[in-house]
């Protein structure tokens, strides 16, 4: 591994040496210490500043954002849009001096799993940067938004553009690595851009190392995602990112480890970029991403939203990368830890120390577990016994979990909104602790009603067990899941372990911090703000979550009620402050901070630039009897949104959702099916051959032609389009805005006699009939769905 000087410090540093030199004319003489001196100064500057400099220009990669994400706009995979921003990027390329800039093209899409195959006009915009020698780095940001509304400014026009300038200052530098620019398409459906690119580029094996931008805001963290499939980012290239941002004067660079480790759990990783299938194929590679709590995948991610200095940053950091890696990479390809960081310091803990670290937390409260035993009064002949003292200590975790998850309802009540907290997590968040204060102030005036044991060892048992339970959960999910869990055994088996009561409370403290780190972790507000972009939940699904929240938090909090139980009655002194907490002191200062709060949150606005209420106009028509609904629905209340439609004028009441009326098509044909159908006839299956014309009026957002017969009666289906089979089904679907003519064939084997069926369904960002919607601080979003369904006469 090397690492070469920049232009930018050899031009320093042979300015440096003709000052030092006696033939120097340009500048004034000077006495021999001033010099010194002089020297001393200018040598530091090059040390401290000399790497702080690169040529990449903020100015001109914020108007390659302007052109992509205001000039052209939302580009959904497949979409005019993203083509154009393709074409714009392929203008730049050949601009900057790359010769044969060119579109890899991708006319189906393989997805992750679950997602199935999609037909689609995409792909990745390439521009090679010829090197010296055979090595290969690529350079990547996705070109599409995730919607037709979503301009994707930040996500991941903000990545593109940078990509686009570095492109610019790469191609004057003399580089021993061929850079290659790679603005995928399609990564929001699924990374399918990226991974049609590791698959069909035709020098993948010379890629030695992948440098991702996704997300380039200057707003606050700028994260480094190093995770795909069971691997990491090798340790090297982490490193490197941190040191040269640091070099670079840059800050920001964060890894949100207990957010990751949730992720980790996920199905598919949570979170991904286009780094991803590079690292599938052991690639080295990294994403950089900025806050991803940041309004993303919302019509909020703008232009006018963006901070334009994480262009640089991002910039920056990528240009040095490829500065110190561009005659080499370290041998190792991926790594296996768990990566921590405290300010500038990092830690990469590797797995086996997990599984090491399990086994001491099982020994401690193993350990423990004997000694509070022994510990333990003989239990009094004929003295009442509670027979479980965990069922009636649960009752009193629901009280306080109920609380605190229905703190934030009371304020919903008073200001009339479903959600007031997207413009203001933190202080709901706090409001939610002070009135879990209450719960437990609640909970401890029943405590003594409910006759509980008086023995540690009962609740220290229990809460072993009820852990024990979580750690095997959590490992059967990910390695990087189960330490959560095994931290709160060790921690509470040291506070069963020691003596002295001060030093019993805090371990007992420490207990439950990282269970709850994982889920009021670094990406609270993003889970929280996600939890509540989807439309579709009503009333009814709303009180079931809510049920379902105090559920899991009661069970998850639930060791640690045990654990404080167990400490509690291990040592009889030292509590005063809980006797204090008990009186009716303690419920009136919880009482009167949890109104304060209340008060506080009632002056602040709900929604923001940032966080806007989302409304969704929805027409869907039956293309057979031309009948239709308009529906507008909002995860928010639609009061007063006032609604033009046809000739009525309403302003709405407090719902969620309304429907409008019936509309009939005007006689316009949206989409039109034409099939010609040819069938042979075996002795137990018939094959059947289909062409089916769909025509629109407009190019529709998606498409999905779908084929169904009874069970065990679909055989096999075959089209050169990408087709997706599923027990008794098989369907294409496209994505985005396909033509407005397309010719379909395919063929299936059915069972002989089976009868089938056809749907087409279309979705258009058109609307059939005009609704004017009106409503302060929202966005909107139309769509027109349309079906048809057919059943197909096979005896022809
Ligand atoms: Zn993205």
């Amino acid at each position: 591994m090397s690492y070469p000087m920049t232009t930018s410090t050899s031009q320093r540093i042979s300015f440096l040496c003709r000052f030092l030199s006696p033939s120097s004319h340009s500048l004034p003489p000077a006495s021999p210490s001033c010099k010194l001196i002089i020297s001393l100064v200018l040598l530091m500057a090059v040390i401290s500043g000399a790497r702080s400099q690169t040529p990449f220009s903020q100015d001109s990669a914020a108007a390659y954002l302007r052109t992509i994400a205001v000039e052209i706009g939302p580009r959904p995979m497949g979409s005019p849009n993203e083509q154009r921003a393709m074409e714009f990027a392929l203008t730049k390329f050949r601009e900057f001096g790359i010769s044969e800039p060119y579109i890899l093209e991708m006319n189906r899409a393989g997805g992750t799993s679950g997602q199935g195959v999609k037909n689609t006009r995409s792909g990745t915009a390439v521009g090679v940067l010829k090197g010296t020698g055979d090595r290969i780095i690529v350079i990547g940001g996705h070109m599409d938004s995730s919607g037709p509304e979503i301009p994707g400014a930040n996500d991941d026009g903000s990545g593109s553009a940078v990509v686009i300038e570095l492109a610019r200052i790469l191609s004057q530098r003399k580089n021993e690595s061929t850079i290659v620019f790679a603005l995928f398409g399609g990564e929001e459906q699924g990374l399918r851009g990226s991974r049609h690119f590791v698959e069909h580029f035709e020098h993948i094996n010379r890629v030695a190392l992948m440098l991702q931008v996704d997300m380039a805001n200057g707003s606050d963290w700028l994260v480094p995602t190093i995770e795909a499939k069971h691997k990491s980012s090798p340790e090297w290239l982490v490193q490197a990112s941190y040191e040269e941002l640091e070099k670079l004067g840059h800050t920001g660079l964060y890894f949100p480890t207990h957010f990751f480790a949730l992720m980790s759990a996920v199905p598919g990783g949570g979170v991904g970029s286009d780094h991803q299938p590079f690292m599938e194929k052991d690639i080295p590679a990294i994403d950089f991403t900025s806050d991803f709590r940041d309004p993303i995948h919302t019509p909020q991610d703008s232009y006018e939203n963006f901070n334009l200095a994480g262009l640089k940053r991002s910039g920056d950091l990528v240009y040095r990368l490829v500065e110190r890696f561009d005659s080499g990479v370290p041998e190792e390809k991926s790594g296996q830890y768990y990566l921590l960081q405290f300010g500038s310091m990092l830690f990469f803990i590797p797995l086996w120390l997990f599984l090491g670290f399990i086994a001491i937390a099982l020994g401690i409260a193993i350990v423990a577990m004997v000694r509070v035993r022994r510990r333990r009064p003989m239990p009094e002949e004929g003295g009442k016994r509670a027979s479980i003292p965990g069922l009636k200590l649960f009752l009193l975790m629901l009280i306080i979990q109920s609380f605190v998850w229905l703190s934030e309802n009371v304020v919903s009540l008073i200001k009339g909104i479903r959600y007031p907290w997207l413009a203001n997590l933190d202080g709901y968040f706090l409001l939610g602790l002070l009135a879990g204060c209450i719960g437990l102030w609640i909970g401890l005036q029943l405590a003594p009603k409910l006759r509980l044991r008086t023995d540690s060892y009962s609740y220290y048992v229990r809460a072993v067990i009820f852990l024990l339970f979580f750690l095997i959960g959590c490992a059967i999910l990910s390695v990087k899941l189960a330490l959560y869990p095994a931290m709160a055994l060790f921690f509470l088996g040291l506070a069963m372990l020691v003596r002295r009561p001060a030093l019993k409370l805090a371990f007992w403290i420490l207990s439950p911090h990282f269970m709850y780190r994982l889920f009021f972790s670094e990406g609270f507000d993003f889970l929280a703000r996600a939890g509540h972009a989807s439309p579709e939940i009503g009333l009814g699904w709303s009180i079931v979550l809510h049920l379902l929240y105090i559920l899991f938090f009661s069970l998850w909090s639930f060791p640690f009620l045990l654990g404080f139980a167990a400490v509690r009655l291990d040592v009889q002194k030292g509590f005063t402050w809980l006797t204090m907490f008990r009186t009716r002191w303690g419920v009136i200062a919880s009482g009167g901070a949890f109104i304060l709060c209340i008060v506080f949150l009632l002056t602040q606005p709900s929604f923001s630039e940032h966080w806007r209420q989302l409304i969704t106009v929805e027409q869907s028509f039956d293309l057979d009897s031309l009948d239709g609904t308009v529906t507008v629905k909002s995860p928010e209340y639609l009061d007063g949104a006032r609604i033009q439609f046809g000739r009525i004028d309403t302003i709405l009441g407090r719902t969620c959702s309304a429907t409008l009326g019936a509309v009939r098509d005007s006689g316009d044909p949206w989409l039109k099916v034409e099939r010609s159908i040819e069938t042979v006839e075996s002795d137990s299956s018939t094959s059947v051959s289909l062409l089916l014309r769909v025509s629109t009026t407009h190019r529709p957002y998606t498409l999905r032609v779908g084929f169904s017969t009874e069970k065990n009666s679909l055989f096999d289906a075959d089209s050169p389009l990408g087709i997706v089979k599923s027990d008794g089904r098989a369907y294409l679907s496209w994505y985005s805005f396909p033509d407005t003519s397309l010719l379909i064939p395919l063929s299936l084997i059915i069972r002989r006699g089976a009868r089938l069926d056809e749907l087409v369904e279309a979705t258009f960002v058109q609307e059939a009939a005009t609704v004017r919607l009106e409503k302060e601080g929202s966005s909107v979003i139309r769509r027109t769905h349309l079906s048809k369904e057919t059943h197909l006469d096979l005896k022809q």
